[in-house]
């Protein structure tokens, strides 16, 4: 007699494997295929598991095999390359695959819920409605009009794209007995009114081309085009070319709820169903786009990290927008690069990957150099706009106000005058980065980490930004009682204050996270920058995102100095990421732009290269300093994480974990550390790490493969909290 089929089960549970099962009571194993869902016993309770695949012998001895409780889809989730990804990921980042392939899931079907019917709510015109007479209010016409154009109904969503928000005169009519709404199936969503289409210029054709015919198997390339070289064109290009091959795209984009005009581009432009995947959406939202998209129902997938790991089973390009940003590392949990991610699939599929960018990684560039990705540039801005100008401010000795220089004053009231726009950058949102007694000399320190806490002004706060801890405002000092208590350095909302005393009939925008907190507050911020209600634009890293300031004619970048130098041996490209971000909101269109960057180290010669001879020769001088100094991308590293209250426990697990690798192969693997974390305490915790570099990416991970899952054995390991990130962005 055959053994009775195992099913293998990935069970969400912080261990390293996966879980044997038989089939529930009077369940054949036959109906079972990997992907669907399943109720099990697990410990003394209850788990929901995906099953990865089914064997025919178990190490765990038969007597004690458990049947799972109950079969919870029909159709497989996740089809078998989607689940083979998954494993290859929690295997790569040394995360539980059980965990992982949980995350990959809708939440409510990753607690064991039906899968959602895809029906979206939308309206359609009774006969009442379709015998109206044209004597209407033209925004009731102009519905009516829509809907007698859509016989079968319409969406909501296509409904508000074609007439605007119209939620009140929709009620209004539905009153009158003129429309009901009803349920629609995503395939009967109509396609929005076509944007306008911009006659590419040779670059972007070059680039649509080189792309479009390799769409049969793996490549990737790197899109490297300066800000404003058309890249979205060159996207929209290739979506069509893969459309019309039938296969689906995915396309990442770091923060889809800061980029509003991309969305709007995307959606006017393609004519197939476009599902969005990002934290900004409900969960019901959510799961019918993950849904949508896994039946093959929608064309493309725009969405943020964790959309990597969508189920699509027609994929056959793969875009991802900004690829040098942070956000598309994970930086808790399963610490994972979606962009990394997307070139492991792409190759495990067979189809092209595509790496925008207008200041790519140095792991990028290197990757283009050694031959692994394909080159395609984008040197010039399109439509005939000029470059920014760069220039250095030398601030050494200049009076500041509210951290401005006299000079970029005096630039920015011409600016003004001649009716500019002009944009501020400064990444620290509040009103001053510290509080301090100007008697005793009491600093405002976060009592629950190594950092100050910043004044919130506007909201009489004192509020710690690493970890969240807030307080109202000290009337007097807390430790001499003296009322002197003054604000040191500049945040966004002291320069806003300050700007608006400089120039009090101009008014001024400022976007940072505490300016658009509420839902739709960005939007309408950018709309009415747009509409040129504002001339000075402030803000924080969110005005550097992918917008468009067309009429910006002068940038000031007020303070960079720290990129250039930070602990991190990362800093200096991130520093240099942002100007080149910055700088590229202006002069976009028709008007020529200018930057002006204060430093009070104009001579550092990272700087002098970047501004004189633009990124790409600022990353070769970095990857030329990373090679000399072995670093990252000219070896590999991991960090292993510790933290606990108390100030040894950390060290003296880390200290153990290191003695334990000893005892496997470690030839080729450096270990440095462990040491104190950058910010020792935070949260109220102690913090420390333990890097672990070796010059080939094999060799590294044959350590850590026996490594990590025999940490949690150690007895040290029972008082901390660990991680372990493999590729780590940042030091922290
Ligand atoms: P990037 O993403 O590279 O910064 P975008 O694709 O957003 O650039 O394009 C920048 C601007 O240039 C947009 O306003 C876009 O409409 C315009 N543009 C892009 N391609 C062309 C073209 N071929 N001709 C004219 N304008 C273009
Ligand atoms: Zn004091
Ligand atoms: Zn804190």
């Amino acid at each position: 007699m055959p053994s009775r089929p195992i099913l293998r089960i990935a069970v969400p549970a912080p261990l390293y494997t996966c879980f044997d099962y038989l089939p529930p009571e009077g369940v054949d194993a036959a109906t079972l295929s990997p992907g669907i869902r399943l109720h099990l016993p697990f410990g003394r309770g209850e788990r929901i598991g995906v099953l990865v695949e089914k064997v025919s012998s178990s190490t765990v001895d038969a007597a004690s095999l458990k049947p799972a409780t109950a079969v919870l889809d029909h159709q497989p989730l996740l089809a078998d390359q989607d689940l083979q990804l998954l494993l290859w990921a929690a295997s790569y980042y040394q995360h539980p695959p059980g965990e992982v392939i949980a995350a990959a899931l809708p939440v409510r079907l990753r607690r064991g819920e039906e899968q959602m019917k895809l029906a979206q709510p939308g309206w359609r015109l009774t006969p009442r409605g379709e015998a109206v007479q044209p004597t209407h209010a033209p925004r009731q016409l102009q519905i009516i009009q829509t809907l007698i154009e859509h016989p079968d109904g319409i969406t909501q969503q296509a409904l508000y794209t074609l007439c605007g928000s119209c939620r009140p005169i929709l009620r209004a009519l539905e009153g009158k007995g003129w429309v009901v709404p009803c349920e629609l199936e995503p395939q009967q969503i109509p396609p929005t009114p076509e944007g306008p289409r911009l006659a590419l210029n040779p670059a972007q054709r070059a680039a649509i081309a080189t792309v479009s015919s390799s769409l049969q198997g793996f490549s990737a390339f790197l899109l490297n085009g300066v800000t404003g070289s058309g890249k979205t064109e060159v996207y929209l290009g290739l979506i069509e070319a893969a459309l019309a091959a039938g296969r689906q795209v995915l396309v990442l984009v770091p923060e889809i709820a800061l980029t509003p005009q991309l969305m709007q581009r995307f959606q006017s432009r393609i004519r197939s169903p476009i599902a969005l995947l990002h934290s900004g959406l409900s969960e019901q939202k959510r799961e019918q786009g993950w849904l949508a998209a896994s039946r093959g129902e929608a064309a493309v997938v725009l969405g943020t990290r964790s959309a990597i790991f969508t189920p699509l089973p027609q994929l056959g390009l793969i875009i991802i927008d900004e690829e040098h940003d942070l956000s598309f590392k994970q930086q808790d949990g399963f610490r994972y690069s979606a962009r990394d991610l997307a070139v492991v699939r792409a190759q495990r599929q067979g189809f092209p990957v595509l790496l925008g960018s207008a200041t790519p990684s140095l792991e990028s560039l290197h990757n283009v150099a050694t031959g692994r990705y394909q080159g395609v540039d984008l040197p010039e801005r399109a439509g005939g706009a000029k470059p920014p100008r760069i220039d250095l401010l030398d601030i050494r000795s200049a009076p500041l106000n509210g951290g401005l220089s006299p000079a970029l004053l005096e630039r920015l009231k011409t600016e003004l005058t001649a009716g500019n726009q002009v944009l501020l950058f400064l990444n620290r949102r509040g009103y001053a980065p510290v509080v301090t007694c100007h008697h005793c000399g009491w600093l405002s320190e976060c009592p629950r980490c190594d950092a100050r806490m910043t004044l919130h002004l506007r909201t009489q706060l004192l509020w710690c930004h690493h970890c969240g801890h807030q307080r109202r405002l000290y009337r007097e000092c807390p430790k001499c009682s003296s009322s002197d208590l003054r604000p040191l350095g500049q945040g966004t909302e002291r320069l806003e204050e300050v700007l608006a005393e400089q120039f009090p009939n101009h008014p001024i925008a400022r976007i940072d996270r505490d300016s658009t907190r509420k839902k739709g507050a960005l939007e309408r911020l950018l709309d009415a920058i747009h509409d040129g209600h504002y001339r000075i634009l402030l803000g924080t890293q969110m005005l550097a995102k992918g917008h468009h300031f067309p009429d910006v004619t002068l940038v000031g970048i007020l303070d960079m100095d720290q990129g250039l130098f930070s602990a991190d041996y990362r800093a200096a490209e991130r520093m240099a990421q942002m100007v080149e971000q910055v700088a590229g909101r202006a002069g976009r269109a028709s008007k020529p732009g200018r930057v002006l960057i204060q430093t009070r180290h104009p001579d550092h010669p990272l700087l002098q290269t970047l501004i004189h001879q633009g990124y790409n020769a600022f990353a070769q001088v970095c990857l030329d300093e990373r090679r000399q100094a072995a670093l990252p991308p000219f070896s590999y590293q991991a960090l292993l994480r510790a933290e606990a209250t108390s100030s040894e426990k950390p060290v003296y697990f880390l200290e153990e974990a290191a003695r334990q690798a000893a005892h496997f192969n470690t030839q080729g693997v450096e270990l440095w550390g462990p040491v104190p974390a950058p910010m020792e305490r935070r949260a109220g915790r102690i913090r420390a790490h333990l890097l672990i570099q070796a010059s080939h990416r094999r060799t590294l991970h044959q350590l850590l493969r026996q490594l990590i899952p025999s940490l949690g054995k150690l007895k040290s390991a029972r008082h901390v909290r660990w991680s372990i990130d493999v590729d780590p962005q940042e030091m922290l």
